[in-house]
């Protein structure tokens, strides 16, 4: 196998000073596939159970087919997949991922993410989500664009085409403003062709306002279907 740079370093580093894992915080061991997060806590991270919603992907109680928010208002996208359950190892994780400078961890989310979408989605291209530019400004990497890289050097098709609008932030927002907001915040770059099925990637599922905005985006350009796949829903 060939290791990239960052690969053989952060394997050295491993063997001269076992880096602790991102979740537990014991000292990951040679036989931990990688560096920064154990084998016990990778294994500990579960995919939401079954069975679904059929349009939002979030576990159903007592309904079948849809859940009851999606029911009464039927989403903007065909079908949103997460995979785990932000509540938990999987959350610590992506955290440690996207905010704690791990970025080596994606190709542990990409290695969840491959399976499923090669599996719901093989005729889809992927549509990235794009970062927020004081947080690309600020981190110097773009958390989800790093995962695509990952997939499209396994095969995966990617399409860059959207593009960010001035938009206010998320999580300091309620529902319906929200949806207002994000609905201001993608749109498809100039001049690009989109795909004609889209899975736009993300890494946390909240409300459903990136997927809506980031569908009707897609779908105001031309894609037929527009599926939406995230690491995690909190
Ligand atoms: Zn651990
Ligand atoms: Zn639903």
């Amino acid at each position: 196998m060939k290791l990239s740079p960052p690969s053989i370093l952060s394997g050295l580093l491993g063997i001269l000073a076992p880096l602790p894992c991102v979740v537990c915080g014991q000292p990951c061991g040679s036989d931990d596939s990688l560096p920064q997060l154990c084998g016990a806590c990778a294994a500990a991270i579960r995919p939401l159970p079954e069975p679904r919603c059929e349009r939002c992907g979030r576990p159903l109680v007592s309904e079948a087919g849809a859940c009851l928010r999606c029911r009464s208002k039927s989403p903007d996208w065909d079908e949103a997949y997460p995979l785990f359950d932000w509540r938990g190892p999987a959350g610590v994780a992506l955290a440690a991922y996207k905010l704690g400078g791990r970025p080596g961890l994606a190709r542990f989310f990409a290695d969840a993410l491959e399976p499923v979408i090669r599996a719901r989605w093989p005729d889809s291209v992927l549509v990235p989500v794009p970062p927020r530019a004081e947080r690309l400004r600020k981190q110097g990497w773009d958390h989800v664009e790093l995962i695509a890289r990952v997939l499209e050097r396994r095969g995966f098709e990617v399409a860059r085409v959207l593009q960010r609008g001035s938009s206010l932030e998320q999580k300091k927002l309620g529902l319906d403003a929200r949806r207002e907001n994000a609905l201001r915040a993608y749109h498809v770059m100039e001049g690009r062709a989109v795909p004609r099925r889209a899975l736009v990637l993300d890494d946390v599922y909240t409300s459903g306002a990136t997927a809506g905005a980031c569908s009707m985006a897609l779908k105001g350009a031309g894609s037929e279907k527009v599926a939406f796949v995230a690491i995690a829903a909190d």
